[in-house]
């Protein structure tokens, strides 16, 4: 993961408990928010009203309930009733290979047993899938021959996948002592035509269906969600304009189809096909071909590398000057950063984090240095901060007359102490922090003798760079004013008042904000 992440490990956890997880965070908010045993059957629009969606829904007890939404989120799984209903095509293929899936707690003489997941190769069921999962388990895949699947797969027991399951290990040994689940599985993959279509837009395996050989339906489903969800917030509470919600689609179709790709080149391989693109000699390993494509969709795999292209969002500075090297549409990298006086270091995506309401303004200020035992930024890029903290506290600036969807997070190269203003010259813009060894400095590759300015979207992926100048946040203006809804009266005071002292409110359990 080459420092892209501020985790040491790799874990493999099953979707049940990634489900739980879900299912538990979600309850706190609201306990009413998960309801089970009520069917979507219908839904019509009508333009002309407030909330445009009635969906009409099949109660329990058969009877029918209307609810009326501004939009429909069809995340209804791969036999999706709103996309039918939608009218969205759902071509691809499907794949001629059946697949098995089980968890069990085993007995083996494998020689890795509870590492990382391993493929073991065996001549008569393909790649066969050995990754331990949480509990003791270990997830176990393999290809079932098409005599024992028949027609329809109806015929196959538990007691045939445990028994192919211990042919396909051979000559290691397999002992079950706990099958917990298992499945049979033709794989087809496939790709929603359109992700949002008017007022109805799709996710997870509505939108997408592929094998489960990269491990990616699930996380994929969950990267339209964190993609999708502070773009519908904002765009029914009125702080973007609706072309973003197609921004959604563009950005997870393209990602989907990159996903559909690789899939098909995985789940060839597995099945022991060397894909024909591949131009492989005859005599050529298979399972080389498989090592290397794993190897390079690694940072795609977990999740690190997703990324998106040029778009209404993820738009390059248009100035000759490049202020940071950080590529806008891949997600912003971690760095280890100290609030000012601070002992332990804090994660720079922690200060950023915002319950996903705020796009994130770093303000790299560059490199302090000590002047009579203080931290002080030199003369020329103090007086560049200061144009910019008047601009954002002027009546043109974007942070007033645009939606109040910004915080800004000021990080000064070096090590100080308790006063950030006596450092910088006048009071940061946002919280302040301090990156002692130059980490974040070198992961978004600003000069510590320049500075820069980098946007940061509510889901973590960079949006924009520019100078550390007048020019540099003016630009930075006229990228939120592509999308951001100007603020209205009913959304309230600006986050920032001239003149106003900034406080920073820092409560244990609270989301952190600056006032
Ligand atoms: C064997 C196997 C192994 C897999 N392994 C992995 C893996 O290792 N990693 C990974 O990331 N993914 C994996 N996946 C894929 C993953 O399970 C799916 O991609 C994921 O569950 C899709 O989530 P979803 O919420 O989009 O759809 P679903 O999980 O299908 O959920 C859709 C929900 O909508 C409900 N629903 C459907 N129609 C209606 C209706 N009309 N009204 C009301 N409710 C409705 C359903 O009851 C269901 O609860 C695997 C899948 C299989 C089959």
């Amino acid at each position: 993961m080459n420092g892209k992440t501020f985790f040491e490990f790799c874990m493999s956890i099953r979707q049940r408990h990634v489900e739980d997880a879900v299912h538990g965070v979600i309850t706190e908010l609201d306990e009413n928010a998960v309801r089970s045993s009520i069917k979507f059957v219908d839904y019509k629009v009508d333009e002309t009203s407030d909330h445009p969606v009635t969906a009409t829904l099949q109660l329990k007890d058969g009877q029918l309930a209307h609810v009326r939404c501004k939009y429909l989120v069809g995340a209804d799984g791969g036999r999706s009733t709103v996309r039918a209903l939608s009218s969205i095509p759902f071509p691809g293929v499907s794949s001629p290979h059946k697949w098995v899936r089980l968890d069990a707690i085993v007995k083996s003489d494998l020689p890795v047993q509870r590492g990382p997941g391993v493929g073991v190769e065996s001549d008569a069921h393909g790649n066969v899938l050995w990754v331990p999962t949480d509990n003791g388990r270990t997830r176990i895949g393999f290809v079932l021959k098409d005599e024992l699947y028949g027609v329809d797969g109806s015929s196959v027991t538990a007691e045939t996948v445990m028994e192919e399951a211990r042919k396909a290990l051979l000559p290691n040994s397999l002992e079950f002592v706990q099958l917990d689940w298992w499945t049979v599985y033709a794989i087809g993959q496939r790709v929603a035509e359109q992700f949002r279509k008017g007022r109805v837009i799709l996710a997870g395996d509505a939108a997408h269906t592929h094998s489960s050989g990269a491990a990616q339906g699930m996380n994929t489903g969950i990267h339209d969600a964190t993609n999708l969800a502070w773009k519908l917030a904002g765009v029914v509470k009125g702080w973007y304009k609706e072309e973003v919600l197609d921004v959604y689609g563009s950005e997870r179709r393209a990602s989907a189809q990159y996903l559909i790709e690789l899939d098909k080149d995985v789940a060839s391989l597995i099945s022991g096909k060397i894909p024909e693109r591949f131009n492989a000699p005859p005599d050529a390993d298979v399972n080389e071909y498989l090592y290397g494509v794993f190897e390079a969709s690694a940072g795609f795999g977990v999740g690190l590398e997703v990324s998106y292209p040029e778009n209404l969002l993820n738009k390059t500075y248009p100035g000759d000057e490049l202020s940071s090297t950080v590529q806008v549409g891949h997600r912003g990298p971690d760095a280890a950063l100290f609030r000012p006086g601070a002992r332990f270091p804090r994660r720079l995506q922690e200060l950023v984090a915002s319950s996903g309401r705020r796009f994130s303004i770093l303000v790299f200020a560059g490199e302090v240095h000590s002047v009579d035992g203080f931290p002080t930024l030199p003369e020329a890029r103090a007086a560049k901060y200061a144009e910019l903290r008047q601009y954002v506290d002027s009546a043109e600036s974007f942070a007033r007359t645009l939606a109040d969807v910004f915080q800004f997070v000021t990080v000064v190269r070096g090590e100080g102490v308790m006063q950030p203003a006596e450092a910088i010259g006048v009071p940061p813009l946002g919280k302040m922090a301090y990156d002692h060894t130059g980490d974040a400095y070198d992961k978004y590759g600003v000069r510590t003798g320049e500075g820069a300015l980098v946007v940061l979207r509510p889901d973590g992926i960079a949006g924009f760079a520019a100078p550390l100048a007048l020019d540099g946040i003016r630009a930075v203006g006229l990228y939120f004013e592509g999308f951001v809804e100007p603020r209205t009266i009913s959304q309230g005071a600006p986050l920032w008042k001239v003149g106003s002292a900034v406080g920073e409110v820092s409560v244990e359990g609270q989301e952190e904000h600056t006032v």
